[in-house]
């Protein structure tokens, strides 16, 4: 399935739902949603601010928002969906039930999944007319920032399916993860359920506090989970021989009576006054909301850091943003005349892109900038292919002139003039202009040099680049030179 395009409905809009909705909306799809709670909608909207606030900091690719829509029944919500995820609360009876309204009212192509943390899909598909549209697709929250979503089908899910639902959720930039067998609580609950266990029981035993139990993890193994899990870690922990040797050391302390995997500890009221007296004295009075932004901005750190080491969420999120840079190119007019200055790129300066001054700040601009170079890049035929086989452009010179302001949430669109080109080099020039006055507002001169794929040296531009660049340098040859191409800082207006 394609990024966008698809209409979405989400039936149950609380934690999960509205965490579905937000990272939809993100990648451009319009969703239509259905919570018979009286507070739904100003929820969602809250949650829909929160993943655009992250999604902004999370990376600069450049992505349409969709529209979010609340329908005031379920058949309403699920009509002209291709994509239904239903979120209601984790109880069989009712999650059965809703689905087979759903089945009911849904188109026959659309497909069906379920955010269950737990419950079998065999069983939730048992009362549907068309059960083999169905699947679970289990996400993790945030659902518009943490990218695994475990999907598992049940008996009756045909395999296309299966398939489609991969597609459609690697396409917003998620981590799926097929489940082998059919398995309550899958694979990611089981495991987190036997530490909450462990650390419940901590608690209980008044072996640790709340904020004890949760130092114990994010100063040692969690740092270590985010980027490679249990069984690598372990490996490592083996030392030079490896698992085998890890196996060997540590695998009969297992046998020891250390933990307590197959109680669970009374939930009495005192001892979840006990719980909850912790957690509020661990929360130092910050709201659910500041934790919230805590959280999430501990998410994107992480992230990028982990980007930059090109492992684990990093590498996942770094193919994303490769593709949506890719499909913003794909997405901008093809039939535009290449004799006159391109209108490739465009942008909103969003409310954190404006300094104490009210104004888009100095470093926006440049990354609008810079989004314009690569949406000119992929114009002419630089695909991803194309940067591993034959070679990629590196900006080596920039000028730019800020002419006049942009404030926080106005439109900006940007055109680029070929000044120059040859085998190796590609001389640009892109103008900015105010999206509602049409002032210009900034300009930017690039000189980009054409480096080989595996040397990363000098070369020659291949095909369909090099054709493709030449065809818009001879087209553009005869325009004017912009006013201001080829000045220097501090030359006279
Ligand atoms: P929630 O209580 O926050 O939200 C459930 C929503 O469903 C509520 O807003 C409720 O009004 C709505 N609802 C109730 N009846 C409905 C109906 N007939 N039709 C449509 N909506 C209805 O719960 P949640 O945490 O969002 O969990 C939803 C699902 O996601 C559950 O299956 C849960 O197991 C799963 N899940 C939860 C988490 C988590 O961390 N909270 C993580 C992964 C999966």
């Amino acid at each position: 399935m394609s990024l966008d395009g698809a209409k979405v409905a989400l039936v149950g809009g609380g934690v999960i739902g509205g965490g579905w909705a937000g990272r939809l909306v993100e990648h451009g799809f319009d969703v239509a949603i259905y919570d018979p709670h009286p507070d739904s909608e100003r929820r969602v909207r809250e949650m829909l601010d929160n993943a655009e606030r992250a999604w902004s900091r999370l990376t600069m690719a450049p992505r349409r928002r969709g529209k979010a829509r609340f329908c005031a029944s379920l058949a309403e919500a699920v009509a002209d969906a291709g994509f239904i995820q239903e979120s209601a609360p984790e109880r069989e009876d009712l999650k059965r039930k809703i689905l087979a309204e759903i089945d009911a009212h849904a188109r026959p192509d659309a497909l069906i999944g379920s955010s269950t943390s737990g419950l079998l899909p065999s069983k939730l598909q048992a009362g549907m007319r068309r059960p083999e549209r169905f699947f679970v697709g289990h996400p993790f929250n945030p659902v518009y920032l943490l990218p695994l979503v475990e999907v598992c089908g049940g008996e009756k899910t045909s395999e296309t399916v299966l398939d489609r639902a991969l597609a459609f959720y690697a396409g917003i930039g998620m981590k799926p993860l097929r489940i082998r067998k059919e398995i309550d609580g899958f694979v990611a609950d089981r495991l987190l359920e036997a530490l909450w266990r462990e650390a419940l029981w901590l608690v209980h035993d008044d072996v640790a506090t709340t904020e004890e139990v949760d130092d114990a993890i994010r100063y040692g193994a969690g740092l270590r989970w985010a980027m490679m899990g249990t069984f690598l870690v372990y490996r490592i922990a083996g030392g030079e021989d490896g698992m085998r040797h890890f196996m060997a050391q540590f695998g009969p302390a297992l046998k020891w009576p250390w933990t307590k995997l197959m109680d669970v500890p009374e939930l009495t009221a005192s001892f979840i006054d006990k719980i909850a007296e912790q957690s509020d004295a661990q929360a130092g009075g910050l709201s659910i909301r500041d934790l919230e932004r805590k959280r999430d901005d501990g998410l994107i750190a992480i992230m990028q850091g982990l980007k930059i080491e090109d492992f684990a969420a990093g590498r996942l999120l770094a193919g994303h943003e490769a593709r949506l840079y890719e499909a913003s190119g794909h997405n901008a007019p093809t039939t535009q005349d290449p004799a006159k200055p391109l209108a490739l790129h465009g942008a909103t300066a969003r409310p954190d892109w404006v300094d104490y001054n009210n104004h888009m700040t100095e470093a926006r601009y440049c990354q609008v900038f810079s989004d314009t170079t690569d949406a000119f890049l992929i114009h002419v035929g630089m695909s991803e292919d194309y940067r591993r086989e034959a070679g990629t452009f590196f900006t080596v010179e920039t000028h730019t002139r800020l002419l006049g302001e942009v404030r926080g949430l106005e439109p900006v669109s940007v055109t680029t003039q070929v000044l120059k080109a040859d085998e190796k080099r590609l001389h640009l020039f892109h103008e900015m202009r105010h999206g509602r006055t049409g002032e210009l507002v900034a300009t930017s001169e690039h000189m980009l040099l054409h480096v080989d794929a595996q040397s990363r040296r000098s070369a020659p531009m291949r095909e369909p680049v090099a054709g493709t660049v030449a065809d818009i340098a001879l087209a553009q040859a005869n325009l004017p030179q912009p006013e201001g191409a080829g000045r220097r800082v501090g030359d006279r207006p």
